[in-house]
């Protein structure tokens, strides 16, 4: 095992509730970790709504097109949204369809602290919504951790 093969992972240091929008510094590791395929394929199957996501990237017009290879702050905005538009779409009294954005940058060189912000209407629900991502992208790195442990047990054999 080398180090390059460490689980990922990932760790909200610090929240900032602004007018209308949650900002959440998130510290990752190693520096810069990208989701993989079978990252992906886990979160699919956990949440078949999020390659359907609008995003802008530079490969299409859905994030299906960039989840397979796309930094993991980015794959944490896409659970934060999608759970709060969950939530609200639960509780809405109407049908009218609101839309939640969100962004995700590296804010240092190195690439180990990002900055996730999301457009929200009740600030509670985006922190649980924020909580709810986390969540979800732990358990489905350890997956993929279980998932590789597994086959390098195969190939030992
Ligand atoms: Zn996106």
């Amino acid at each position: 095992m080398t180090s390059s093969s460490a689980p990922a992972r990932i760790r909200v240091k610090q929240l900032t509730v602004r007018s209308g929008r949650l900002e959440a510094e998130v510290e990752v590791y190693p520096p810069g970790a990208h989701s993989t395929p079978a990252l992906a394929r886990v979160l699919r199957g956990m949440n078949p709504r999020l390659a359907g996501h609008a995003c802008v990237n530079d490969v299409g017009d859905c994030f299906g097109d960039v989840m397979d290879h796309t930094p993991l702050p980015h794959v944490l905005e896409h659970l934060a949204v999608d759970a709060q538009a969950q939530e609200y779409r639960a509780h809405a009294s109407t049908d009218e369809g609101k839309v939640f954005v969100g962004t995700s940058e590296w804010i240092d060189d190195e690439r180990t602290v990002a900055r996730v912000c999301m457009s929200f209407v009740d600030d509670l629900a985006a922190l649980r919504a924020l909580r709810e991502a986390t969540a979800v992208l732990k358990s489905a790195l350890e997956q993929c951790v279980d998932e590789a442990r597994c086959i390098h047990a195969l190939c030992d054999d």
